[in-house]
């Protein structure tokens, strides 16, 4: 599903976020992503969503080599393939529930009664199916963040990218959005969680340590014998 090939990412002035990152994702996996502050997690994970690009190295996505899509074809890719949940929710403010996650289906052609179908539908698998009318100010941070990640599903992405999804929650909301990405990680969808939660961690199946900007530990390495 993913596949970086000694990836690097500097930004001006020599910082180098990443250094020469080889990582390969297998569908179906939910992978944790750990390691300090400014370690490049984030940086890793906005390049394996195509949000970023890299210095060099070579990014491939579902079977795409990033450095070889025009822009349009990309932003397609990202639409179709990938869904993210931030720790901030990014919800639009003035929205209901219903509509933030109906706008996740917006580049994908359907009108919009089918949207808030689609929409609705989410919302329920999410636990929400009586809140769709609901603004994000008049829900909980935990409710937030499962309107946020049914906008992130409703186009059923074959890849769920999650930065600190539990980290502006309290630990009962945390552990429900975790069981919540267990349940859509068991229905198929590959993802990706950074934590700062060792115990997050180390429920999922693989764990990979960042140091640096380089890969310093993975459970999920696949030895070269
Ligand atoms: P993490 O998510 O592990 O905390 P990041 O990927 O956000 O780490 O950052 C990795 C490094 O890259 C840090 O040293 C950070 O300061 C630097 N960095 C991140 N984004 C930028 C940017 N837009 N411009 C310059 N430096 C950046
Ligand atoms: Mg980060």
């Amino acid at each position: 599903m993913v596949e970086l090939e000694a990836v690097s990412r500097s930004y001006p002035g020599g910082v180098v976020a990443l250094d020469s990152i080889d990582l390969s994702v297998r569908r179906g996996e939910l992978t944790a992503i750990v390691g300090p502050s400014g370690s490049g997690k984030s940086t890793l994970l906005n390049l394996i969503g195509t949000l970023d690009l890299p210095t060099s190295g070579r990014v491939v996505i579902d079977g795409h080599s990033v450095a070889e899509l025009s822009d349009r074809q990309l932003s397609a890719l990202r639409a179709r393939s990938t869904g993210f949940v931030f720790q901030q929710f990014h919800l639009a403010n003035g929205a209901s529930a219903l509509d933030n996650v109906a706008d996740g289906l917006l580049y994908s052609g359907h009108p919009l009664k089918e949207r808030r179908e689609r929409a609705t539908d989410a919302l329920e698998r999410v636990g929400l199916g009586d809140r769709l009318m609901h603004k994000p100010h008049e829900l909980s941070g935990g409710q937030k963040q499962r309107v946020a990640i049914a906008r992130a599903v409703v186009g059923q992405p074959a890849l769920l990218l999650a930065d600190e999804p539990t980290g502006a929650l309290d630990s009962v909301s945390g552990a429900s959005v975790m069981e919540l990405l267990h349940e859509l990680n068991a229905a198929g969808t590959t993802i990706l969680v950074i934590t700062h939660d060792r115990d997050i961690a180390a429920g999922l199946d693989r764990q990979v340590a960042m140091l640096d900007g380089a890969v310093y530990a993975d459970s999920g390495r696949v030895s070269a014998c």
